[in-house]
């Protein structure tokens, strides 16, 4: 009966310390000291049979074994443990002389950019930045700046008119505005005069998608109201932002025809393709036109409820578009409304 016992204690003892985790250390004790089918527990069971000189003996040594494969088993237990901390602390460590990981970093979008730079010019001359609706009343959009119902110019720019069946909306009365020039108004209506303003925003009109035409674009507008402004104070601004806009370039000024300005006048630049020989985008002119502008119309004044006889003052439009092409020396207007980030990661 004792060599049993110590062939129990010395199996289990192996088994315990070959075991990798807490799952086998249960097994293992369950196979030696369960309760109803233990290795262990079947032999003491036995004891009771045993002659009385004998059982005294064997019973001890039977608790010995016992107690051995149970210290053996929270040893293990124990050391296994402590095994697992250690990997955990291994895999975790920080090598601080590693290189740093940086996470991926973006851009500003050239559109952006070009904002933020025209933004700069007019905060240096005093303007203030003003915003308004993309989605505007045919009235403020076109009426207000001097272009009624019937003005022809109306028809240059071909509009998005919102569908308001099944509303009260008087149809044709609310459009994607067409121009900033949608602001003058409303500057003119919100600012008590003298003022400097200036409104950048999205601008849309119907019109084939090609590589000079889009039918969404960026605009800015300036709207300058005072007492005593002539068209000299109106060139000098334009000469001043064209140059600080574009470093370099040559300005030249020629009569226009805009309904809200009486006179009117385009500003046009060197071409920047040619440098001035004449090639195709320019019209072989050698200039190309950068911008719209003039002496706010009398009737502007008076749509917005102000008495043109005390105030003077000018607006012009730029596209933001155009010059964010010109100074990223993009030649496809599509590229700046691509969500492509491989095109966009060049500028
Ligand atoms: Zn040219």
């Amino acid at each position: 009966m004792q060599d049993k016992l110590i062939d129990i204690k010395n199996e289990a003892v192996a088994q315990i310390l070959a075991a990798k985790d807490a799952r086998e250390l249960e097994d293992i004790r369950v196979e030696y000291l369960g309760k109803s089918a233990g290795k262990l527990t079947l032999l003491i069971k036995k004891l009771p049979g045993l002659p009385p000189e004998e059982k005294a003996i064997v019973g001890q040594f039977a608790n010995e074994v016992k107690q051995t494969i149970e210290e053996t088993l929270q040893a293990q237990k124990k050391a296994i443990q402590k095994e697992k901390e250690a990997n955990i602390a291994e895999t975790e460590k920080i090598d601080v002389t590693l290189p740093a990981v940086f996470p991926p970093e973006g851009h500003l979008h050239p559109i952006t950019k070009t904002l933020k730079e025209v933004y700069e010019v007019f905060k240096f001359m005093g303007y203030q930045m003003i915003t308004g609706p993309e989605i505007e009343t045919d009235e403020y959009n076109f009426t207000r700046v001097n272009m009624p119902k019937d003005a022809p110019s109306r028809d240059a720019q071909a509009s998005f008119y919102l569908d308001t069946r099944n509303s009260k909306i008087y149809p044709g009365e609310y459009l994607l505005r067409t121009q900033t020039s949608n602001m003058q108004s409303r500057a003119l209506e919100r600012i008590r005069p003298p003022f400097r303003v200036f409104s950048p925003g999205k601008c849309f009109r119907v019109d084939d998608v090609d590589a000079s035409h889009g039918f969404e674009f960026w605009q800015f507008e300036g709207i300058l109201i005072d007492k005593n402004i002539t068209v000299t104070n109106l060139l000098g601004t334009l000469d001043f932002i064209l140059k600080s806009l574009l470093p370099g370039t040559e300005v030249r000024f020629k009569s226009g025809h805009f309904g809200f300005t009486e006179p009117s006048i385009e500003a046009m630049i060197r071409c920047t393709i040619c440098g001035g020989r004449g090639c195709p985008y320019c019209k072989n002119l050698g200039w190309s036109e950068i911008l719209g502008s003039g002496m706010t119309h009398p009737n502007v004044y008076k749509a917005a409820g102000i008495d043109p006889r005390g105030w003077t003052g000018f607006a012009f439009g730029m596209g933001l578009s155009r010059l964010a092409l010109l100074k990223n020396q993009i030649d496809d207007l599509r590229v700046l409304t691509n969500s492509d980030l491989r095109i966009l990661k060049q500028f």
